[in-house]
This record gives C-alpha cells, sequence and structure tokens, in this order.
C-alpha cells in the first residue's frame, strides 16, 4: 500500500538541509507521497529506508517496458482509474498477429505494408508498436524463423505466442535482443516459462482462467525474481473482458493488490467475428484499460481512428498540447507572401497550417505564445490581445523577410484589430476568416488581388 506523507516523513533523516530542492524533510514527504517528487533526489535516505520506501512509493501497476528501438514502449504505469483524475501515462500498446508459418514473402509484404502505417498528427509520429508471433504448429523452427525475420527486417518489437516451451525457447533464443514478450504461461507452464523468461531478462505474460485464477501465477513469477509481468484473465467475451478489466484496475489501485498490479494484455482478435466489430472492442480496451491490444491484422481504416482515440486518452488533460512560438514556413514563402497570427494550441495550428498548405499558397504562420489556448479562449483570457501581439510581430523577426506590411489576424480576434494597428502603425491589419476551412479561399483571393 503507498505510504501517506507522514509516514515517508517518519522515514527521512528530518536535518531539512534542503537539497533535494524544497525546504523541508516534511514538503519533500509530501511530494513524494503525491509523487511529484523522485526519491532519489534526497542523498541521505538510510538503506533501510530506501528500501521500505521504494516499494511504497513503487507505482500500483508495474510499468513494464516492451521491446527496443524506436518502437520501444512501456506497458501500464498507471496511478488513477479515471483519466480527469491525473492523466494516463503509457498509451495502450498495439498489435496484430501473424502465423509462425506465413511465407517469407507473404511475411515481407506484410511487414513492408505495416511499415507504411505511420501518421503524422500534433507533431507526433502515431504508430503501432507490436507484432504477434503466433505458433501455428509449424515447429520451434518455423516459430524462430520468423519471428527471427521480424526482429531483423522491421522496427516493430515483439510478443512470441506459444504454449510450448520448447517452441517459446527456440523464439527467445532468435530474438531476445529486441526484449520480446512471452506470452502466455499458464497454470501448467509458469514455472517453464518462467525460468525461460528468467535467463533472458524478458518480460512474460500469465494467461488464467479468471481474474482470481491470477493471482498464484503471478505470486509464483515473483517469488521466481521476475518482476516484468503481463496479465491475461483469459476471458474473451465482451461483458466479462471489460469487466475483469475495470476489477483489476480497481484491485491494484484501490485495493493495493500488488499481486494484479500489472499491465494487461488483451484480443480483440479473438473476440470478434469481423474487422468492424474488432476495431470497437479494440477501442474499448483503449479506453478501459487495456495496456496491449492485440489485433487479427493492421489496416489503415481502423488503425488510424485507434491511433488517434490512443491519442487522445493518454494526453494530460491539465496540460494543452502546443507548439513552440515562431516564425513557421508554409510551402517555400518569399518575401511578398502572406503573414498569419494565430496562438500556439497545437490544434489551433495543425488546422490552420494543414489548410494553408492545401490552399497551395506559400505563406508565413506566426505563432505566438499564449499558454496553449485557442483563439477565441486565449483572446478571452487575455492571452492573445492587440498589444501583446503587435509586440511579439515586431519582435519575430518577420520584417526582415518581407517586403510588405500586412498581418491577417483569425477572425474570431477580430476585436483586436484596433489595438494591433496602434501597436503596429506602419502595418495594415487584415481580418482573417473565423473558420481555418475558409482560409484556402481567402489565402488564394488575397494572392489573386495581389
Ligand atoms: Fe530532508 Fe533529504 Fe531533503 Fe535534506 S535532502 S531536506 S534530508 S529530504
Amino acid at each position: 500500500m503507498a505510504l501517506t506523507g507522514i509516514q515517508i516523513f517518519k522515514l527521512l533523516p528530518k536535518t531539512n538541509c534542503k537539497e533535494c530542492g524544497v525546504p523541508t524533510c516534511l514538503a519533500f514527504a509530501m511530494n513524494l507521497a503525491s509523487g511529484k517528487a523522485e526519491l532519489d533526489n534526497c542523498p541521505y535516505v538510510s538503506d533501510e529506508a530506501r528500501e521500505k520506501l521504494a516499494e511504497a512509493s513503487a507505482p500500483p501497476i508495474r510499468p513494464v517496458k516492451l521491446g527496443k528501438g524506436v518502437r520501444e514502449a512501456t506497458a501500464g504505469g498507471e496511478t488513477v482509474m479515471y483519466r480527469h483524475e491525473k492523466t494516463f501515462y503509457n498509451p495502450t500498446t498495439l498489435a496484430a498477429t501473424i502465423p509462425a508459418s506465413m511465407a517469407e514473402a507473404d511475411l515481407a509484404a506484410r511487414l513492408t505494408a505495416w511499415n507504411a502505417f505511420q501518421y503524422e498528427r500534433v507533431g507526433l509520429n502515431l504508430r503501432p508498436e507490436l507484432i504477434a508471433v503466433k505458433d501455428d504448429g509449424a515447429g520451434p523452427d518455423a516459430f524462430a524463423k520468423t519471428a527471427k525475420t521480424i526482429a531483423e527486417t522491421s522496427e516493430f518489437n515483439l510478443i512470441l505466442m506459444s504454449e510450448d516451451p520448447e517452441v517459446m525457447k527456440a523464439g527467445v533464443e532468435a530474438t531476445a535482443f529486441k526484449r520480446p514478450l512471452i506470452y502466455g504461461a499458464t497454470e501448467a507452464t509458469v514455472e517453464a516459462f518462467g525460468e525461460i523468461a528468467k535467463a533472458a531478462e524478458l518480460p512474460v505474460a500469465v494467461k488464467a482462467d479468471g481474474v482470481e485464477a491470477l493471482i498464484p501465477l503471478t505470486d509464483k513469477l515473483t517469488a521466481m525474481g521476475i518482476k516484468d509481468i503481463v496479465i491475461d484473465s483469459g476471458s474473451r467475451d465482451l461483458k466479462g473482458s471489460f469487466a475483469d478489466q475495470v476489477a483489476i484496475r480497481r484491485a491494484a489501485l484501490k485495493g493495493g493488490n500488488r499481486s494484479l498490479g500489472f499491465p494487461t494484455i488483451t484480443f480483440p482478435c479473438e473476440m470478434a467475428g469481423n474487422a468492424d466489430m474488432e476495431a470497437l472492442i479494440a477501442g474499448m480496451f483503449v479506453a478501459k484499460y487495456g495496456g496491449i491490444v492485440v489485433l487479427s491484422e493492421f489496416n489503415t481504416e481502423t488503425l488510424f481512428p485507434l491511433l488517434l482515440e490512443r491519442l487522445n486518452i493518454f494526453t494530460d488533460p491539465q496540460r494543452p498540447m502546443t507548439v513552440t512560438e515562431g516564425i513557421y514556413e508554409i510551402g517555400n514563402p518569399d518575401e511578398n507572401s502572406p503573414v498569419m497570427v494565430t496562438t500556439n494550441f497545437a490544434l489551433t495550428y495543425f488546422i490552420v497550417s494543414g489548410e494553408a498548405e492545401g490552399s497551395r499558397v506559400p505563406c508565413w504562420l506566426l505563432i505566438k505564445e499564449a499558454e496553449g489556448l485557442s483563439v477565441l479562449t486565449a483572446w478571452a483570457a487575455g492571452k492573445f490581445s492587440g498589444d501583446d501581439v503587435g509586440i511579439f510581430v515586431k519582435k519575430s523577426g518577420i520584417s526582415d523577410k518581407i517586403k510588405h506590411n500586412e498581418l491577417i489576424i483569425p477572425g474570431y480576434a477580430a476585436a483586436i484589430a484596433g489595438d494591433v494597428e496602434e501597436e503596429l502603425p506602419d502595418w495594415n491589419i487584415t481580418v482573417g476568416p473565423r473558420e481555418a476551412a475558409h482560409l484556402p479561399a481567402f489565402l488564394k483571393a488575397k494572392v489573386g488581388a495581389a
């Protein structure tokens, strides 16, 4: 169970030396209890206290690292039931299955196609992380060969799926360098799979028949010294698996049940009769509370919405996404190109820049810091006032890049036009459209009229 600030304080040196960055040990203890400080910030904690505190301050759901390289991901590590309580930290990782017996040419074609499923959104690269190689009876060599090909020729990381310890051993030997997840140890194989995982220092998933039945399996692995565990309650019906996800999260967070304090793996690929239903079930697990979601395959029409859902759910609701203040070039602008200004809310930037790009009219986009608020909100909150915008334009250096002196302000901020004019007496202030969707026509008309 997590310790309270006072319980933590009792274990600290109480010298108030301030080296941790706060004035007192009590303040540090309070920060530690609320997850705002790291224990390592205090150099004077005794080893005994460190051991007690490390265990108590460990996240109730263990973060488990999956894979290596650019698609490395972490599952688990969550601390709240509901996103609005704080935030969710580690996005659900997405996997698709490949049978071990797949022909080489088909495998290569699939990897090429799946690798291309990457989408740029609000400055981020959205893509899936994992491929689950499924033992379909082709034997250890075929299993190892397919897994090795994926590990060596693609960025994808791996889930090795087999019930046979010999097949699993072959797969692990071929791909251990990529830190695959071993799936899935059952009551019958937990010891054998545990030994394989321990020897190769890999994460291992356990599969049981119900939530309660997971406990002896995770306890067994923990006793073997294995910490990186993923759990599968075994349920494959919609209602039951949803209930299991909630029960596991609740038991770990509210009940302090360390035996269930691990990320989950879910299998929409085994729960649906068609791709649409599979995507809907996957969407449910992204929202609640799948650590890993395994699909039967990746295709752009279901993957893209899932990646967007994941992006929305796993962004911090208390911190708007922002872009850096500055001058952005759209389509090689020159000294005669239009100049627009807007706020640094990431969505505003990407919608405005997307429409401007789509117009094929090269232009300059000035992004002003406004605490990540959209234009109307920033204006209402006094973060996008005429004076501020005028001062920002002067300091931005845009005058060195252009020969004209026209500034286009957002339609929703039309009210600041007068103040901007006062601050920039040599400029012509033009009010642009309210909706970004109307920008292409506006820009084309402007260039055509020039
Ligand atoms: Fe107390 Fe440690 Fe912080 Fe010093 S560094 S004030 S001893 S918690």
